[in-house]
């Protein structure tokens, strides 16, 4: 034992000296080390951000704003952002716009809200019985489709960022069955963008309504069914007491993207490390977005369940076979008339189609085991 210990001492001398030599060489090397440049430039950014959210809605306002705090923390006060949630400072649809011109650095909100201006934005989005968000992040991420939303917003000045995910949406609230397309022929219904094409193509008549106006419209019957979001948000707005069957699947809106948008020129400006610091953050944000979106959407569906006068209710497949059908149509008659939609459109439904075959063998294979216990 005593040769071990002595041994043990030996090595010891001899090896952390040398360690510290090698050290020593590592840091002292300034720029010869490749870590890039030392000189830190401490510039001070003070920007805004404009929200498309309510003040202090749960996951979607607090997520902006928790970006915020971590990027104030982790750029040591060197970029701090003062986040402003929707109408504070620019009304929501506006916030494309306010920082698009550059009178705003930086928004948060979701794609397919410009889609007036911007038609193809709403691939970054959700389209109806598109990809989930696993595809989509699979699709932005490493297929080519963050490459080309960066290329569609160039010519307004914007660099796009994915930052959160509401994961698959509910169907939404019915005070009416729907058993064959006949009972979508006349119900308004309260669906946004897309969804509400393929709607309104199937004898349905849309309607476009803030999400502060819909418990009302549904309660005093302005409105006969309405989606929102899933579960959790649902609840917060009380739909649940404003009708009595919650449909599923969100056929229209099967993973939402959220976008962070900034001001190119802003950006530009914005030493490396700060570049670095805000994609890394809206990556964590993105994922807990999306993270907190799976959480609280089954803890509040506990809570529906519980509440006996509601009844989850999944759209017949027939149903959905021939919403999905419309939707084919309706995307094929844009991208007849619009080229850069179509070009759009092409990627994302190759990327969809061959990720489809890995998802059915695998997590659909795996999903229908469950189904079967
Ligand atoms: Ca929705």
């Amino acid at each position: 034992m005593a040769r071990v210990k002595q041994f043990m001492r030996m090595t010891r001398l001899i090896i952390i000296p040398l360690f510290v030599l090698f050290l020593a060489a590592c840091g002292g090397g300034g720029d010869s080390t490749g870590s890039g440049n030392n000189v830190k430039d401490d510039r001070v950014f003070n920007w805004k951000m404009v929200t498309t959210w309510p003040p202090g809605f749960p996951i979607f306002q607090e997520g902006a704003e928790s970006f915020a705090r971590q990027v104030r923390t982790m750029s040591g006060d060197r970029l701090n952002i003062l986040v402003y949630a929707g109408g504070e400072l620019v009304p929501p649809l506006q916030v494309f716009d306010a920082v698009s011109q550059g009178t705003i650095e930086m928004g948060h909100g979701s794609p397919y809200y410009w889609a007036g201006k911007v038609p193809e934005a709403q691939f970054f989005s959700s389209v109806p019985f598109g990809m989930t968000a696993k595809g989509m992040n699979a699709w932005l991420y490493y297929g080519g489709g963050l490459d080309l939303w960066q290329e569609v917003y160039a010519p307004f000045n914007l660099v796009p960022l994915p930052m959160g995910n509401t994961g698959m949406q509910m169907g939404g609230w019915f005070n009416k069955k729907i058993n064959t397309l006949e009972d979508i022929k006349g119900l308004r219904m309260r669906i946004p963008g897309l969804g509400g094409k393929v709607f309104k193509r199937a004898g349905g008549n849309p309607v476009l309504m803030a999400g502060s106006e819909i418990y009302t419209a549904l309660e005093r019957g302005t409105i006969d069914a309405t989606e929102w979001v899933a579960p959790f948000h649902d609840q917060r707005l009380g739909l649940n007491r404003a009708a009595k069957y919650y449909y599923y699947p969100g056929w229209h809106e099967p993973g939402t993207m959220f976008e962070l948008i900034i001001n190119s020129n802003n950006w530009n400006e914005l030493p490396d490390d700060l570049k670095q610091i805000v994609e890394t953050t809206a990556l964590a944000v993105s994922q807990t977005i999306y993270s907190q979106m799976e959480y609280y959407n089954q803890k509040a569906l506990q809570e529906i369940h519980q509440n006996s006068h509601i009844e989850l209710l999944q759209f017949p497949d027939e149903v959905l076979q021939e919403l999905q059908a419309m939707t084919l149509e309706t995307l094929d008659e844009e991208a007849a008339v619009n080229p850069a939609f179509k070009r759009v459109y092409d990627a994302y439904r190759n990327f969809r189609n061959q990720y489809m075959q890995w998802t059915r063998l695998s997590e659909d294979a795996y999903q229908d085991i469950l189904r079967g216990q």
